[in-house]
């Protein structure tokens, strides 16, 4: 998506431990026309797929996924990250290792925002290891759902996680895919450039 590769060029900040900052216009100060922009194009990708619900994991993936759905009119599911999780068996839940704060989370929705009728797009902000998506994944899973496809915004293609869920067979796209990125001279290379 050119509008947003162009974006994270001019905006994104690299950070040492391969991590960019996009606060200008996604994760503190939020850009709502680009994420109009977002919302059509996961539209335009997974129409076909008929999601009943888009699922995502706090905080980050709210907006994205709010606005999304506007263009499927459907609800938003969105994963809470719990301190400790109360063992009613009313919640899936599963663990999260966070990427930024290398901290392990536990994660949960409850049983009765995700059935095994619903059709499940997710959708994140980023994808670096994978490990937030194989937790949603396994959220799915276990609800019985079926998982239709996977939408990110920025993928940075050098970490492990984009080959690990295209290798299971699912559904991921990518707006944008980062093929390396540079703390020092700030410099960002995508994979494909448009
Ligand atoms: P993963 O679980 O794939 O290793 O990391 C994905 C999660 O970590 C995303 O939900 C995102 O919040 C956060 N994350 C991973 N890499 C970055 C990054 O480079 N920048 C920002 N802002 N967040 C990241």
């Amino acid at each position: 998506m050119k509008l947003l590769k162009e974006r994270i060029r001019r905006e994104g900040n690299v950070k040492p431990g391969n991590v960019l900052k996009v606060d200008m216009f996604l994760n503190h100060q939020i850009d709502v026309e680009l994420m109009n922009e977002i919302g059509k194009e996961f539209k335009r990708l997974f129409g076909d797929k008929k999601p009943t619900k888009i699922l995502t994991i706090e905080a980050s993936g709210i907006a994205i996924a709010c606005i999304t759905a506007q263009y499927f009119n459907v609800p938003v599911v969105f994963a809470k990250k719990a301190q400790s999780i109360n063992l009613d068996g009313d919640s899936y839940t599963t663990k999260i290792e966070s990427f930024t704060h290398k901290k392990v989370y536990d994660v949960i929705v409850s049983k009765k925002y995700l059935s095994r009728d619903d059709r499940i797009l997710i959708v994140d902000d980023f994808l670096a290891n994978g490990c937030a998506l194989l937790g949603l994944i396994d959220i799915v899973k276990s609800a019985g759902a079926s998982l239709e496809g996977i939408g990110i915004v920025i993928e940075k293609g050098f970490q492990s996680g984009g080959k690990a869920i295209r290798d299971m067979g699912i559904d991921l796209k990518s707006l944008a895919i980062i093929e390396s990125m540079n703390a020092e001279t700030g410099e960002v290379v995508f994979s494909d450039e448009d």
